[in-house]
């Protein structure tokens, strides 16, 4: 039997040793390029775009020669605001991008040494520089599968039996649980969304699916409208998972890695941000034959290259 990826030399690229070892300044200049790859990372004015400004060192700042403001490698990125120094976000990201079922930021913030509230941010910010690469607008094509799976709003059942609720009716549930829909081509993207119901599903297909495409779907009845705009293989799983491959196991291996990131690593996960982790999942689900240090440079060019998260900045500070 062949090596399995994750095993062979190839997967390890990057590691912390070689981060720590090559230092602040290194970690600096990787930020630089990753930020302005055309300049070989000579600082380009976020504002008017001239690509000449004075270097004011001590505070590794920059100021633009054409219009006089004042920016940094991070200025106008997720990372902006962020007071870690280089060499330690470098570090979160290849800790984060380690972990094929993600990582909780409790032991995040362990390894790193800061504050719990500090690896949350991040670790979200990092997770919308990943789901630039999931939720791309383009459609999927080829052979679709599709399929929902439940997430949170557990009710722990009361001690006694006589003091236990029935559990499957609406008025003793919580109102926090959702489905994550997901739809992946074979071998190919994995696109989910979070819905509360798993009917939704067919209006995602009709906007995320191309008409060329064929699905496939499990027996669940609300299914059944996928047959309008589509070749639609369906397999009954209570009798059979794979029939003559008619099958869904692309879709079931992407929520088998989010369960266990869910349930191994994050224990619990409010309903407003389940689409995060379901993006993450993804995310790894699609890189799952990528090298770590090729993982570790698309997020921070991912992160880069975005604009800054309106979701996450001051987001403690407006908690509280
Ligand atoms: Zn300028």
């Amino acid at each position: 039997m062949a090596q399995h990826f994750l095993l062979s030399a190839a997967s390890r690229t990057t590691n912390l040793r070689a981060i720590y070892k090559a230092g602040e300044e290194a970690a600096y200049k990787t930020f630089c390029e990753m930020r302005w790859p055309e300049t070989d990372g000579e600082a380009v004015c976020p504002c008017c775009g001239f690509d000449e400004a004075y270097k004011i060192t001590t505070r590794r700042k920059f100021k633009c020669k054409a219009c006089h403001q004042q920016f940094s490698v991070k200025s106008g990125t997720i990372f902006a605001s962020r007071k870690m120094d280089f060499v330690d976000l470098l570090a979160a990201i290849c800790i984060i991008v380690n972990a094929s079922k993600g990582v909780s930021m409790v032991q995040l913030s362990r390894n790193l040494d800061c504050q719990y509230k500090t690896a949350f941010v991040l670790a979200h910010k990092l997770r919308e520089a990943m789901a630039q690469e999931v939720q791309t607008g383009e459609v999927l094509e080829g052979h679709v599968e599709i399929d929902g799976a439940y997430f949170g709003g557990h009710i722990r059942p009361e001690n006694a039996k006589a003091d236990r609720k029935d559990r499957r009716l609406k008025e003793h549930q919580t109102g926090k649980r959702r489905v994550v829909i997901a739809m992946r081509e074979c071998e190919g993207r994995t696109l989910p969304f979070v819905r509360k119901s798993e009917a939704d599903g067919v209006a995602l297909a009709n906007e995320n699916v191309s008409r060329m495409a064929t699905m496939s779907a499990d027996e669940a009845s609300h299914w059944d409208e996928l047959h309008m705009g589509y070749h639609v293989d369906r397999v009954n799983h209570s009798e059979i998972y794979s029939d003559h491959g008619k099958h869904t196991n692309w879709v079931e291996s992407y929520f088998s890695r989010l369960r266990r990131m869910v349930q191994g690593q994050h224990h619990h996960v409010s309903p407003q941000y389940l689409y995060q982790y379901a993006n993450h999942a993804g995310w790894l689900e699609d890189n799952r034959r990528t090298d770590n240090g090729t993982l570790a440079r698309i997020v921070v060019s991912n992160a880069m290259g975005a604009p800054v998260s309106r979701n996450w900045k001051g987001y403690w500070q407006r908690a509280a």
